[in-house]
């Protein structure tokens, strides 16, 4: 598991070696069982202000800030950028629909597989385009002492977002590593494009409906069915990629 995928991702990076030291960790659907609501919170905060996303559309712009989603949908709906104020009654409203769908659960197997990585004394961040602060908050409580403040990059503090590497720059720059020197753990079509356009070789965990494909296509390294699969694997994981 993983040999090859690791020489294709050198070959492809013109890089010598993997030396993992940290860990990005992308949240919604990775973290928590969180993707089915935002779907549902999509479709129903968008129709109310006379935009139509269907689910199937809310699993291809995750990792989007609110921002940018709403901003796509106004684009190829309205044919103009959203207004501030838009913006901000849409995603608010999203917010709201969100919370009342009620708790969103750990994903199966994220809390030992974190619990692992940290005890491999490995760095940990956090690299999520949410902006959903019962999420945000729930974090310590769900995964106690993984996430610093200091170790998180989430919607507050990007400019651009996923796709775009952004968010995953900063991520390493929080951890203090090269891209080489890092793994990225994303579950959606343009995580794993950010996390690629970083450099950094990138686990898919299709938690989601959508096909492996759709995270092939983006240049996923490797994808693992599930993060239970993710958490029974740790041991032979750490081994193939050089953890010091
Ligand atoms: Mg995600």
């Amino acid at each position: 598991m993983l040999e090859k995928e690791i020489a294709d991702y050198l070959v492809k990076s013109g890089n010598k070696s993997l030396n993992v030291k940290a860990f990005l960790f992308d949240m919604d659907g990775v973290l928590f069982n969180s993707m089915p609501f935002h779907a549902v919170s999509w479709c129903r905060a968008a129709k109310e202000f006379g935009l139509e996303i269907s689910e199937r559309q809310a699993y291809m712009n995750e990792g989007r800030t609110g921002a940018g989603t709403i901003n796509e949908l106004a684009m190829q709906q309205w044919g103009r950028e959203a207004t501030q104020k838009e913006i901000e009654d849409i995603y608010k409203r999203k917010a709201e629909i969100f919370v009342s769908c009620g708790t969103a659960e750990p994903m199966k197997g994220a809390v030992n597989l974190l619990n692992s990585i940290k005890k491999s004394g490995l760095k940990i961040v956090l690299v999520t385009g949410s902006g959903q602060k019962s999420l945000l908050d729930k974090l310590n409580h769900s995964f106690p002492g993984i996430f610093a403040t200091e170790n998180m990059v989430t919607a507050f503090d990007v400019k651009y977002g996923k796709p775009n590497p952004e968010p995953y720059l900063m991520g390493l720059k929080k951890a203090g590593v090269l891209p080489t020197e890092a793994v990225v753990v994303e579950n959606a079509p343009l995580g794993v494009r950010a996390g690629v356009a970083a450099g950094i070789f990138t686990i898919a965990v299709n938690t989601g409906p959508l096909p492996d494909e759709c995270l092939l296509k983006e240049g996923a390294n490797v994808i693992f069915p599930s993060m239970e699969f993710f958490a029974e694997h740790w041991d032979d994981v750490r081994n193939i990629i050089k953890c010091e």
